[in-house]
């Protein structure tokens, strides 16, 4: 049942489409560890590839038409584009989703403080970690701190090899005795989740380590320690996206979810050329870990008024129309899957499990328990979908996340279904998902990335 190796699927020039393309996601993974930077690198991806500002379209006055390219960066956090098309907009656009948030340690407002000569900063988690796993690891800081003028400073500390990295300290085996007792989830609290800043005491008396990473921050930021309460930093694993295994056919690397989504999701719209019949669409999304909450996530309105602006720009708006150009759509929410994983099989179920290098992996639905929380899709698209698979050669599996009542999880699917468009969930499978360092297929990479340029091709056809 649609269980294909993809690796034995490939020739020659196939193996070097599928190297060149896991090549561009890992420098894409490189340059964006965080939302922020996730949309720099996509609106540079889109500005080579011919895609305009929208924002700078609206101050001209401008327009658009059939072929017209365009993008959207919402809040510097999330990142839409299209590529219009020919046909009446109200038929509903081909959208491909995914999220660039990852789970990370975000800094506090104020964080820093100084214990016994130790200066830290104090984090609070954001999504769905094992708070265990962030100990005794190199962290890099990435991040934005707005100062009261407005001027944006931005911070990216730890990935270069001559930086320095941070990091959150470990309780040595030999004193814990009580801690190895405690459930893995108790294992840590989330307040010690303090990261080592500093230990060279200044001349000050009172908090002197402190004051000299103050200084520190102040020569070579300009920034003040008031300065940190409208500041965004987020603390991530430090280091590149490398290749894993002897034969190179992984990827290890943080943020592949949802990074190994959204940058095949990405490239398979800035890849299109020429005029489509419906409106193709790719959609980046945030805050998806935390519930797609906020004015960046999917539950905001601002892909809803992003599209009535492109109506406008192109002479059709009305609201039926916008309700009509939603409802018409057909989307891909792709999120990843968890991988089957032999070291710890009992939590999946070997016929509804979704494989390493099997290709990218279609959820009908996820939801825990009774399919909760899942936006379950109908069968009819289900049949489009595999239709436009197999019509294109694309490796393709399904899944379900993990066995009945194991767990579960959501994606932004069911936001996009209030729509009432139809929406599948969609994406590659992940090893040690919301782990900081994850694992992927090459060829999951590069047959998602074919199967986005299926879908955008082929759906409504
Ligand atoms: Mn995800
Ligand atoms: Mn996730």
């Amino acid at each position: 049942m649609y269980k294909t190796n993809a690796w034995k699927t490939y020739d020659e020039a196939q193996r070097k489409a599928l190297e060149a393309f896991n090549d561009g996601y890992r420098a894409f993974l490189d340059q964006g560890k965080t939302e922020r930077e996730c949309v720099e690198a996509s609106v540079k991806i889109a500005k080579a590839r011919h895609f305009r500002d929208l924002d700078e379209i609206l101050c001209e006055n401008g327009a658009l038409k059939a072929g017209d390219r365009v993008y959207k960066n919402w809040m510097g956090k999330c990142f839409m584009a299209f590529v219009v098309g020919s046909d009446p907009l109200e038929k509903g656009m081909n959208i491909l989703g995914a999220h660039i948030d990852s789970p990370r340690l975000d800094i506090k407002q104020n964080p820093l403080f100084e214990d016994q000569g130790l200066c830290y900063l104090d984090t609070h988690y954001y999504g769905g970690i094992k708070k265990y796993q962030w100990l005794a690891l190199p962290l890099a800081l990435h991040g934005v701190a707005v100062k009261k003028n407005g001027e944006k400073v931005v911070i990216a500390l730890g990935e270069e090899a001559e930086d320095m990295v941070f990091a959150i300290s470990d309780l040595l085996p030999h004193l814990a005795q009580e801690q190895m007792g405690k459930n893995a989830a108790k294992l840590i609290d989330g307040e010690a989740l303090n990261i080592l800043i500093g230990s060279e005491p200044g001349t000050e008396e009172k908090e002197p380590v402190k004051k000299r990473i103050l200084d520190l921050l102040r020569d070579r930021y300009g920034l003040e320690e008031e300065d940190l309460v409208s500041a965004e930093l987020e603390a991530v694993p430090a280091g590149r996206a490398r290749e894993l295994g002897l034969d190179r056919s992984m990827i290890l690397g943080y943020g592949h979810d949802d990074r190994v989504c959204a940058y095949p999701s990405l490239m398979a719209l800035a890849d299109y050329e020429g005029t489509p019949e419906r409106t193709l669409c790719a959609v980046l999304t945030d805050k998806e870990e935390i519930g797609s909450v906020g004015a960046t996530g999917m539950g905001a309105f601002y892909f809803e008024n992003t599209v009535a602006e492109l109506l406008n720009l192109c002479g059709q708006y009305s609201e039926l129309k916008l309700r009509r150009m939603l409802q018409n759509s057909l989307m891909l929410s792709s999120d990843v899957s968890a991988a089957f994983d032999p070291s710890f099989a009992g939590v999946f179920e070997k016929n509804n499990a979704a494989y390493l290098g099997m290709g990218v992996c279609f959820n009908k639905y996820t939801g825990s328990r009774g399919k909760s929380g899942s936006s379950d899709a109908n069968a009819e698209f289900v049949a489009c979908i595999r239709k436009i698979m197999d019509d294109n050669g694309v490796c393709f599996q399904t899944a379900e996340l993990g066995r009945v009542d194991a767990g579960g999880g959501g994606t932004i699917a069911y936001l996009c279904a209030r729509y009432a468009m139809n929406v599948i969930d969609c994406g590659v499978p992940v090893l040690s998902m919301h782990a900081p360092w994850e694992t992927v297929s090459k060829a999951d990479v590069y047959e998602a990335y074919k199967c986005y340029r299926a879908f955008l091709k082929d759906a409504g056809k």
